[in-house]
């Protein structure tokens, strides 16, 4: 049996018991803008949602069994929430209380999606089958109905995002893991790393930081970083302001870039033009 096979649901657990076990707070289910709830389970302010942040844990997802794919041992789906919201409020069949709420469950998914992928957060996943929407077939049911449905026990991860299009793919498996010069050195020889001169003390967190930002791909040049031998996407982190120029150690002056535009970033004859670009990226990045 492939894995796909392995995560058809066959049972209809309550939608309230799954989040709850994927580690999402459910008590906000039992109160309503009136007061205390009878059935929190049915409350419809949530037990409708297709997606749940846990904020700095864990995201959770709701995906079609049809829609899942599997290639080379891999499981994943391709998914696009702004495009199926821009569907949901075109279509004529459906009434305007049911576009307004499609359109916002839509978009709330695809902001858990973006959560996921900016603070680098396990996505659990409720694989649902049942009777999903066709807004091309004026048969099909209104709204979809997910009838059976299971918590798949290994966790999810956000495998590539774009926040322009909305286009997404889901994958199954070890959430992706970022590691820059620093990490990959210490890891591979960790006895023999010495150091000379002085050391310029760089935040950890600012690294982490940076290279959960980058998401894998050079903030330069877009290309993705490669991979380690331990499954990890590598880039190296650059102090855009030298640190020995007096620039701060933190997120907004650190770039994480492909090794090529790092040393090009150091060496290059247009050095200084990519320090510009490359200020400007995260001038813009931070601008409140
Ligand atoms: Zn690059
Ligand atoms: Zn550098």
């Amino acid at each position: 049996m492939n894995i796909k096979d392995g995560l058809k649901p066959t049972t209809s657990p309550r939608v309230i018991d799954l989040v709850a076990a994927a580690g999402v707070d459910v008590s906000p289910w039992a109160v309503s803008k009136k007061g205390p709830v009878k059935v929190p389970a049915s409350n419809p302010a949530y037990c409708y949602e297709w997606a749940y942040i846990e904020p700095d844990k864990l995201v959770l997802l709701n995906l079609w069994w049809h829609e899942i794919q599997e290639a080379n041992g891999q499981v994943f789906t391709d998914t696009n929430l702004k495009d199926w919201a821009a569907q949901l409020r075109d279509s004529s069949l459906l009434s305007p209380e049911q576009r307004r709420a499609g359109v916002r469950r839509a978009l709330r998914m695809d902001q858990a999606i973006a959560y996921a992928q900016e603070h680098n957060l396990p996505v659990r996943v409720i694989v649902g089958e049942g009777k999903p929407r066709d807004l091309a077939d004026p048969n099909s049911p209104l709204s979809s109905r997910m009838d059976l449905r299971l918590l798949d026990p290994e966790p999810w991860s956000v495998a590539r995002y774009d926040p322009v299009s909305g286009a997404a793919r889901i994958a199954r498996g070890s959430f992706p893991k970022y590691v820059d010069q620093f990490d990959a050195e210490s890891a591979a020889e960790p006895l023999r790393r010495t150091v000379t001169g002085d050391v310029l003390i760089r935040d950890p967190k600012v690294r982490a930081d940076a290279l959960r930002r980058a998401g894998g791909c050079c903030e330069f040049c877009g290309k993705r970083g490669f991979q380690t031998i331990n499954g990890e996407t590598y880039l190296e982190t650059h102090h855009v302001l030298p640190l020995c120029e007096g620039g701060p150690d933190m997120v907004r002056n650190v770039a994480a870039l492909c090794p090529d535009d790092h040393r090009k970033a150091h060496y290059g004859e247009d050095r200084d033009t990519m320090r510009a670009c490359l200020q400007d990226f995260l001038d813009e990045h931070y601008r409140r």
